[in-house]
């Protein structure tokens, strides 16, 4: 909650301006009454225009300010609250950009989608009516309370009226409001449903379509989407009901206050009295209704205050220390230590353990292992994409933590397993990780890649679209493209998880010979399914269930690495074992 607060103090001004307006709104609506009262009982009778005149024109003026007035309240309103939430999403969007696989995961992407496009709308909404509504409701009842008893001509019932509409009204909003409250947060997760579900199936269309599955998927779809509607029309038509019920309200009143003055009318002064009084009244009967339009919009925007100030206030784990080893710039050598690391994916057991090894400049270092066995788990504690939970990570003898996130991130060129490209152009895709690339350094970084073959086989060349999610590249060139993307980092240090895989063996021989001659110096982590791709490296070492169980050159782990042995036999024939 506080964490959204905070976004009003920074709009004070917006608030007050249209707090101020409204309250001069508020006061000029007040006097109209009175003045019509005067008219009546003054008027009346008399063929007499100067009196019209003499009441009109003070009527209008303060119509017309009353309206000057209702214009800014709306202007800085709206200002206030579109303007707060611009600012919640874009520093919700900063802040899951900080996250890490750890935050990440506590939220769903469609949740976090929810919670900064209808969550923060509702926040919105919430400050604009509020503005435009809060200080009407004190104004018109008080204010409204005190005029109705100088227009009550002495008669006590009337008070009972009122009192009694007050109650019903008051009643029957604490009803709907407990009955809708809960719905509301089930309504926000049912929102993200939706949108989890419809990602889930845009995303899956080809599996969807090749397994024949739309049909099951439609009804998925559907049934998340008619929970929603179901929800969302149970409060829509429980606030409905409560419009239709506050008319009746206020008609009774009307009757009620007519009935009274009648019998006790006299002259034309209690006439005149009982219209200014039966508009008080309405006053103050409007003023608790505006309350109530406030209370209908704020369960819901609770309900979004909260999804959203959990975002901001999660803390983020993954964080710069405050006293940095390193000058910014620094560009590091690239041994790398592993210091009997350990790491578990949120507390549990531990996904790798006791890991140590040396990956060290103008080396190879290659990791193989089953699927599960925790390679990916290591590498992405090199750039601290994770942090260990014990042991330690050094480059050049410093402690990764000790190094700001973004010089360690620029001095390291990685292809993650799962790697994406993003709409644009090859030549946006390739540059991206370094704002300024020259053309020679782009050339470079995609022959080594090998795919400077089919960028050129187009006509476009560099200029060629790449849509979103790189769906229009096969998998292979969607490789090659990200393992450009990262060399064209000229980075000291390079990793490359599980990245050539979807290569045929002629390219992956190629592209290694490449990096030999061409990186000579860089540090070079190679994560391989393949041990034809990593048969040459300076250090194998090799993963059982997250720990090491072998490590150094390629004949050496043949002849006592069982483990390596097994996945060896399983991809090489007899002579190219050398068995
Ligand atoms: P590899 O890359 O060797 O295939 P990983 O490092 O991806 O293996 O995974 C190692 C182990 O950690 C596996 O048992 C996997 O189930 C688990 N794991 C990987 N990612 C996560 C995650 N985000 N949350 C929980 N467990 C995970
Ligand atoms: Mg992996």
């Amino acid at each position: 909650m506080k964490a959204v607060f905070k976004y009003y103090k920074k709009y004070a001004h917006l608030i007050f301006a249209s707090l101020l307006f409204l309250t001069l709104e508020a006061i000029c609506e007040l006097q109209l009454p009175s003045y019509m009262s005067g008219l009546v009982s003054e008027g009346i009778g008399k063929s007499d225009m100067s009196m019209v005149w003499s009441y009109g024109w003070r009527m209008l003026v303060i119509t017309l300010v009353a309206c000057v007035c209702s214009v800014f309240v709306g202007y800085f309103a709206s200002k206030a609250s579109a303007r707060m939430s611009r600012d919640l999403r874009s520093d919700m969007f900063a802040k899951v950009m900080d996250f890490a696989n750890e935050e990440y995961n506590k939220f769903s992407v469609s949740s976090l989608i929810t919670r900064c496009t209808n969550d923060i709308t509702q926040i919105q909404m919430l400050t604009y009516i509020f503005l435009r509504m809060i200080m009407f409701a004190p104004i018109m009842g008080i204010g409204g309370t005190i005029k109705a008893i100088q227009f009550s001509s002495g008669i006590n019932a009337l008070a009972f009226v009122i009192v009694g509409a007050i109650a019903v009204v008051v009643v029957l909003i604490v009803i709907a409001l407990t009955i809708v409250q809960p719905k509301y947060m089930k309504m926000q997760k049912q929102i993200d449903k939706v949108n989890q579900i419809a990602g889930d199936e845009l995303n899956g269309m080809l599996v969807i379509r090749a397994f024949n599955t739309q049909k099951h998927e439609e009804e998925r779809f559907d049934n998340a989407n008619k929970d929603l509607t179901k929800t969302a029309l149970f409060t829509t038509r429980l606030m409905a009901i409560l419009m239709p019920v506050m008319t009746i309200v206020m008609n009774g009143v009307m009757i009620a206050v007519i009935w009274i003055f009648a019998a006790k009318v006299e002259d034309i002064n209690q006439i005149s009295n009982m219209m200014a009084f039966m508009q008080y009244a309405l006053h103050i009967i409007m003023s608790f209704m505006m309350i109530s339009m406030i209370f209908i919009v704020l369960p819901r925007a609770i309900v979004s205050i909260n999804r959203v100030g959990e975002v901001l206030s999660m803390p983020v784990s993954i964080t710069n220390k405050e006293d940095k080893q390193t000058p910014s710039g620094v560009r590091f050598k690239g041994d790398i230590k592993f210091d009997n690391v350990s790491y578990s994916y949120g507390g549990g057991v531990p996904a790798v353990e006791g890991i140590s090894f040396e990956a060290k400049s103008g080396e190879v270092t290659a990791l193989i292992g089953s699927t599960g066995s925790g390679k990916s788990t290591i590498i992405n504690l090199i750039p601290r994409l994770m942090d260990v939970s014990s042991g330690s990570v050094s480059i050049d003898g410093i402690n990764v933590k000790d190094i700001n996130l973004k010089d360690l991130r620029n001095n390291i060129g990685f292809v993650p397993q799962k790697n994406t490209l993003f709409s644009g152009t090859i030549e946006s895709n390739i540059e991206y990780g370094k704002t300024q690339i020259n053309q020679e350094e782009m050339q470079k970084a995609s022959r080594i890649a090998q795919a400077e073959e089919f960028i050129n086989s187009s006509e476009e060349g560099y200029k060629r679209e790449i849509a979103q999610g790189g769906s229009n590249v096969s998998g292979g060139q969607k490789q090659r493209l990200a393992i450009a993307r990262a060399l064209s980092k000229n980075a000291p240090i390079y990793i490359f998880d599980d990245s050539f895989s979807a290569l045929d063996f002629k390219t992956d021989a190629k592209l290694r010979m490449a990096l030999n001659e061409e990186m000579a110096d860089a540090t070079v982590i190679i994560v391989a399914q393949r041990v034809g791709t990593i048969k040459n490296a300076d250090r194998i070492i090799v993963l059982d269930e997250g720990k090491i169980v072998g490590m150094g050159k390629h004949e050496d782990l043949l002849k006592n690495c069982s483990t390596y042995l097994d996945i060896a036999k399983s991809q090489l024939s007899e002579e190219e074992l050398g068995l």
